[in-house]
């Protein structure tokens, strides 16, 4: 049985959180001369030389509206990046426990365990990026506290199997997180939806990739109440900036034209995953639900510098296990995907 009180860090679990005055302060004021702000006024315009509402209440309450959950489910963080770094400082005691991740997958998770001191257990995906289920049960050892899943998986872009999943949130007794940066993209259905049934399901979401706002920096963990109060606990108080706060509450209102740009994406992905087999020095283009495409290529190397000398950036992922020969390609406007197309045909 899950428990989660029994996989906090010990020091975590004692500590007690930053609280600002403006927490301890209920009533009503004007005069605020209690965080050293400038209170002149700011050089950046607005009301930036306020510190942003650290509980970003705001924000949640919109964001759960939109995603049908609960706000006291949602953390945010500064890019989901700094979601993933906290579940690691929240769980994993440096030196002693361990995440399991499985590659080819998100770099993030295996820099994280390295800064944090976590031992990293991986397991491969099979040859079609689906989770060894059995395996994975396997390489589960008393100290792995952590285990991550990315669907639709980075860099491969597949969904992976709902089944495998439900398997092992049923069966791992530490957090399973399953990043969902690119579910947008995706036909497959949030695990949000089952937060109430896994208390141990961690689901990750950003304002990266279908909002368009990886500028900005903002990311979202879903979980149990007493899950997201651990990460809200160990945060840097004010780790969500003002400007972010603003921009993405007046964004949340356009949900239309984030429909609208997800499919266009989409659509856009399916022309490239039509055409790029069409070119002889393309070998396979691997299904994707994401904003990328996964593309095995005669010669990557050749080919990724060949584009890069067309001022075309793609992401080599040649010598990652699993992605032998293979280039990340994201899904351009029109026009960059033809320009990409015309190149690697150019390549020959
Ligand atoms: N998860 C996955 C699978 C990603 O590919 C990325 C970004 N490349 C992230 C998380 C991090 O996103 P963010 O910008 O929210 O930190």
């Amino acid at each position: 049985m899950f428990n989660l009180e029994s996989i906090i860090r010990p020091n975590v679990l004692k500590m007690k959180p930053y609280a600002s005055a403006r927490d301890e302060f209920k009533g009503a004021a004007n005069v605020f001369l209690d965080a050293n702000e400038n209170n002149l006024g700011s050089l950046a315009g607005e009301n930036y030389n306020r510190y942003p509402d650290p509980h970003q209440n705001k924000l949640k309450a919109t964001i759960a509206e939109i995603k049908g959950v609960n706000p006291n489910q949602i953390f945010l963080g500064n890019g989901s990046d700094e979601a993933i770094d906290l579940l690691l400082r929240a769980f994993c005691t440096p030196g002693v426990d361990a995440l399991l991740c499985l590659p080819p997958t998100y770099g993030m998770y295996e820099v994280s365990a390295n800064l944090n001191d976590v031992h990293i257990d991986t397991v491969q995906l099979t040859p079609d990026f689906q989770i060894p289920v059995r395996e994975v049960m396997q390489s589960i050892k008393p100290e792995t506290k952590i285990l991550f899943i990315c669907s639709p998986n980075n860099p491969t872009g597949n969904s992976i199997d709902p089944e495998s999943i439900e398997t092992l949130l049923d069966n791992f007794e530490g957090i399973v997180v399953i990043d969902e940066a690119y579910i947008d993209f995706a036909t497959a259905a949030s695990w949000t939806t089952r937060l109430e049934e896994y208390p141990n399901l961690v689901v990750l979401q950003t304002f990266s990739k279908a909002w368009g706002m990886a500028g900005l920096r903002l990311g979202m963990a879903f979980g149990s109440e007493a899950l997201i109060a651990i990460l809200d606990k160990i945060k840097p108080p004010y780790n969500i900036n003002e400007a972010t706060q603003e921009l993405v509450l007046q964004a949340l209102d356009k949900t239309e034209v984030l429909k609208d740009m997800v499919e266009e994406i989409v659509q856009e992905r399916e022309l490239l995953v039509q055409a790029l087999p069409q070119l002889s020095t393309v070998e396979f283009v691997y299904p994707s639900e994401a904003n990328f495409i996964l593309v095995k290529v005669k010669d990557a190397n050749k080919l990724y510098n060949y584009l890069l000398n067309k001022g075309i950036v793609v992401r080599n992922r040649s010598s990652l296990k699993g992605c032998e020969g293979c280039l990340r390609i994201s899904v351009g406007t029109l026009e960059e995907n033809q320009e990409l197309l015309k190149a690697i045909e150019e390549f020959g």
